[in-house]
Order: structure tokens, then sequence, then C-alpha cells
């Protein structure tokens, strides 16, 4: 298949393929949109089986990047990078210096941060060639961790769903964590504060032990996280984790976390809005962690320290946008991610006008 011919293609603004012989940089930066303002999106390197594999995943991440940024009305676009490598076996200083010269070529219309398989130590040698890099360490704009901002947004994301679909606050409610990782360990101890019950699982022994020793969370196995007696569902974990199967496991009425793609298949989207369930879509409920870059990005721009006020203030918007989303899928009896995505595509198309 041909790039213009991909289906992922449309709507893209630009594609960037670059190779660097002497490092082995294969990358391709993908602007979807800069209609609201620059691209901005994470970098992820990955071993792809195939370049058009890779040019896949960065013109879907990419579009999905226009769609978070928009939701959550930052004066951004969306942009994605991908490194065509393993990122256990073939890092090195040369290859994201060859990185960051690629995202200085892109001219300021794609800023990078991190993703799967990168870290701040990484972007630092980007740096050295390009002020379009968010997410550095030790500088007065750093925005740091973006966990505990993208875990207080799920917080208070499940808190409106849990409010629709029980009318009440979240005290005595209980909530199954899938992961505890960065945003579920996050999570639990902003549910524990506001006196929610906790089950919570992980394949990380270490991370599960921690959690459940300063929240008091019941710990069940992985698989078991579908059956617990629990009113809200947070995926937190990898993607894909809510299949046709174990949906019809899940005992309570609301489905809210922080894990990107949480959804399997749009079958499984489906059944999620035809069982009644109150669904947050993910890149609405998730979005603080964007935010919080994109304060990193502003504060670079206009050579500040980094507001976190201004975190906040976006952080309440979002919320607003979610309420409005939940409240137009129970009037207009269609799917939360259809209302979501239609909201986006608005503020997107209203700019490019
Ligand atoms: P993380 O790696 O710190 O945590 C993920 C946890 O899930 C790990 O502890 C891992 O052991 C566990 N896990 C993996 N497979 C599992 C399984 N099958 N069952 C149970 N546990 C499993 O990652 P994170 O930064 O906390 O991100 C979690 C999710 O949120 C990801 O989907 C990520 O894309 C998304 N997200 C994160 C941020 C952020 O700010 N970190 C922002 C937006 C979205």
């Amino acid at each position: 298949m041909t790039l213009f011919d991909s289906p992922a293609f449309e709507g893209h603004e630009a594609v960037h393929a670059f190779h660097d012989q002497a490092s082995g940089l294969r990358c391709i930066i993908s602007v979807h949109s800069t209609a609201r303002g620059p691209s901005a999106g994470g970098c992820r390197m990955w071993p792809y089986h195939s370049s058009e594999a890779a040019m896949v995943d960065a013109l879907r991440l990419s579009r999905a990047m226009s769609y978070k940024n928009a939701v959550a009305d930052l004066e951004l676009g969306g942009g994605k990078a991908v490194i065509i490598g393993d990122s256990k076996t073939q890092k090195s200083p040369a290859l994201f210096e060859a990185f960051g010269r690629a995202v200085e070529q892109v001219g300021g219309r794609y800023w990078a941060a991190e993703d799967v398989g990168i870290s701040p130590g990484d972007l630092a040698h980007a740096r050295k060639f390009t002020r379009y890099v968010a997410g550095l360490d030790g500088h007065p704009a750093a925005s740091g961790d973006p966990s505990p901002v993208t875990a207080d947004g799920v917080f208070r994301g499940i808190g409106l769903c849990v409010r629709r679909a029980y009318g009440s606050g979240l005290s005595g409610v209980t909530v199954a964590i899938q992961g505890v990782g960065h945003v579920g360990g996050f999570l639990a101890d902003n549910l524990k504060a506001a006196g929610a019950r906790l089950i919570i699982t992980d394949v990380n022994e270490t991370a599960l032990r921690e959690v459940a020793d300063r929240t008091g969370a019941e710990i069940v196995r992985p698989d078991a996280i579908f059956d617990a007696p629990a009113q809200v569902f947070a995926p937190c974990a990898l993607g894909g984790a809510i299949t046709l199967e174990n949906l019809a496991r899940l005992k309570g009425r609301v489905i809210a976390g922080g894990a990107n793609n949480p959804l399997a298949s749009p079958e499984a989207g489906q059944a999620v809005f035809e069982k009644g369930l109150t669904y947050a879509p993910d890149y609405v409920i998730n979005g603080g962690g964007i935010i919080n870059v994109a304060a990193e990005i502003r504060a670079l721009d206009r050579d500040e320290a980094y507001q976190p006020a201004w975190v906040q203030a976006k952080l309440d918007r979002l919320m607003t946008t979610l309420e409005e989303i939940l409240q137009r899928s129970a009037d207009e009896g269609r799917p939360t991610h259809d209302i979501a995505g239609e909201i986006a595509r608005a503020r997107i198309e209203e700019a490019r006008r």
C-alpha cells in the first residue's frame, strides 16, 4: 500500500521520513494537524516488523493526538514520531542526536515528548539540536512526571461517572484497578483519600504489594479483576483490556481509567454502550498528562517557569468537557466515544477555518 492510498493517511498534513546512516536512525514524524497550533505528541521507539507498520502506527497515533489535544482545549495540533528499533539494544546518544536534527528540520511544526521506549535522558541528546523537545529534567519550565496529573484527571473523571451512574460520591464505592504502575498507583492514593474501597491487580508483584500496603487495597489475580464486586472498573495497564468476553463479567456500571485504547475492538465499544455502562473515553479522561506536557511547551515558548495553576485550569475545563460528553450521550442515546470524536473534530475544524 502506498502512503496516499492508506486509509490511515486521510486528513494528515505531512509525513516526514528520516534516515541517518551514521547512527542508524530510521524515523517517521507524522503531522496530522497544526490547525490549533504546532503539533505535539510522544516519540515511540519500537521494533516494527516493517516500515509500513511503522508508518501506519505513526499516522494512527498522530491523528489520536489531534483529538486528545483538541478535547483538552490545548493550542496544539496532533503529531507523533516513531523510531524503528529495539529500545533495549539499539539506543545511542548519536541516534537521539540525529533524531533531534530530524525534529529541527520539521521547523517547529512538531514538538516531541516521551512515549514508549523513550526516557528523558534520550530526549536530552535530541535537545542539543532542537528546542522542540518537552519532557526534560532540570530547567524551570520542566513539567516532570505527568502521571500524577493524569491520575488526578482520571480520579475526577471517575467521580463524574459515579455521580451519573449511581447518584453518589466516591465514599464507600468499590473501584477495581487493573495495573497499579505510575497512573494506577497515584489513582489508588486519590481514591483511598476519598473513602473508596479498592480491589487491585498487577503482573508486577512489587508494585502490587507497595500500593496494597499504603492503601489497604484487596489484591486479586490479574484475570480475576473482571469478576471483582466493584461499581467501577478502572483500566490502568495496557491497551485492549476490555473484550466482549470479559465485558460480560464486569459487575459495575462504570468503566473509567487511565489506559489508552482500553477497548479491544469496535464491537467491544458497541457492547459497552448497549449494556448501558457509563464509559469515559480514554483520550478525554487521561488528558491530564498531555496538559502537563503542554504547560512545559508553553513555558518554554514564553521563557517562563512551569505554571501549576495553568495545568489545574485546563484540567477543570477538561472535566467540564467530559461532563458535557456524558450528558449528551444520555440525551442523544449515542456512545460517549462518538460524541468525544465529534467535539474534537468540530474544534479542529473551527480552528482550521
Ligand atoms: P506503567 O507501566 O507505569 O503502569 C502499567 C502497569 O500495568 C504496570 O505496573 C504493569 O505491570 C501493569 N500491567 C501490565 N499488564 C498487565 C496485566 N495484564 N494485568 C495487570 N497489570 C498489568 O504505565 P503508566 O504510565 O501508569 O500508564 C498506564 C496506562 O495509562 C497506559 O495505557 C498509558 O498509555 C496510559 N497513559 C499514561 C499517562 C501517563 O501520564 N503516564 C498518560 C496518558 C495515558
